[in-house]
């Protein structure tokens, strides 16, 4: 784990991390009640700014509360930090949280000060040698809540499920519920079965992510049919290639799924495509106003 850049952001202050102070009464602390977004950010420009705002003012809402800051707001925190901090390749971590009150209500929700909290850390993507290989997945069943579509930073389930893939060795853990693909502890899974790229289609159940979409739209303009549709059991186990995708590994092909080949067994053709398609989106918007 990398260690953190020196200067984080706390409710309108840029400090060193070991200064930051969170009331031990902060409803994050005590009920996990808030919401958070993890953004890469390339040579100082972050990438999808936009989608991780709007999917922050979503999560908010979602869990009835209003987003703190505008998108301009937001916008002026990240160019703060990332001055104070060096424009260097780093994910951008910022959580919202529903305050701190003295003591533990667990209704009504109580209008406080809002925490607001971010921080950097260098970026590690997934190297090349990682990416040739491709990573080694396990499956479980998916025991998160029913509202997987909020960024909620109650992530036990989530870290439960992740921690199996690390006992087995394993990358990332795919989640099936009820015979079907939802989506990887920590990832969204693309599939190709028969040809045809398909992921579920957004729902409670999954998380709208960021990187997802901009595979869609990749896809979408390299002429590479896309579905979103529901992938069985069945599917996912006989599928050609298999994919995560999110915004710190970027677009990875799953080689492996419970100790199984998936396909050939290494990473597929239309896998290749769509991560050299990313790769020069990014080379295309590097050095573009953000
Ligand atoms: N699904 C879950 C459960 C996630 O935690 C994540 C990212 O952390 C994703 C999907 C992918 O989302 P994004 O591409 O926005 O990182």
């Amino acid at each position: 784990m990398a260690e953190p850049l020196p200067i984080c952001y706390l409710n309108g202050e840029y400090l060193p991390f070991e200064a930051a102070r969170v009331s031990p009464f902060d409803r994050g602390f005590l009920f996990g009640d808030g919401a958070y977004e993890v953004m890469p950010v390339y040579a100082g420009r972050p990438f999808r700014l936009a989608a991780h705002t709007s999917r922050l003012t979503q999560s908010l809402a979602a869990i009835r509360m209003e987003d703190p800051h505008t998108p301009d707001e937001w916008r002026g925190i990240f160019a703060a930090l990332l001055a104070k901090n060096g424009a260097q390749d780093q994910s951008l971590y910022w959580q919202v949280t529903r305050g701190a009150e003295r003591g533990r209500n667990q209704g009504p929700l109580p209008k406080l000060p809002r925490t607001v909290f971010l921080f950097g850390t260098p970026l590690t993507l997934p190297t090349a040698e990682v990416r040739e290989r491709g990573i080694a997945c396990v499956s479980a069943l998916d025991t998160r809540w029913a509202r997987c579509d909020i960024k909620s930073v109650a992530l036990l389930a989530n870290i439960l499920l992740r921690n199996l893939a690390a006992e087995a060795d394993a990358a990332e853990t795919i989640l099936l519920r009820d015979g079907y693909l939802t989506e990887g502890s920590s990832s969204a899974v693309h599939v190709v079965v028969a040809g045809e790229l398909r992921s579920p289609a957004q729902s409670p159940k999954i998380l709208p992510g960021t990187t997802r979409r901009v595979v869609e739209e990749l896809a979408a303009r390299a002429g590479i049919a896309h579905r979103a549709a529901p992938v069985s059991e069945a599917e996912l186990r006989a599928a050609d290639e298999i994919w995560i995708s999110s915004a710190l590994r970027e677009l990875l092909p799953v080689t492996s799924l419970d100790g199984a080949a998936v396909g050939a067994g290494m990473p597929g053709p239309i896998w290749r495509r769509l991560h050299n398609e990313l790769q020069a989106y990014k080379r295309e918007l590097s050095g573009q106003p953000w």
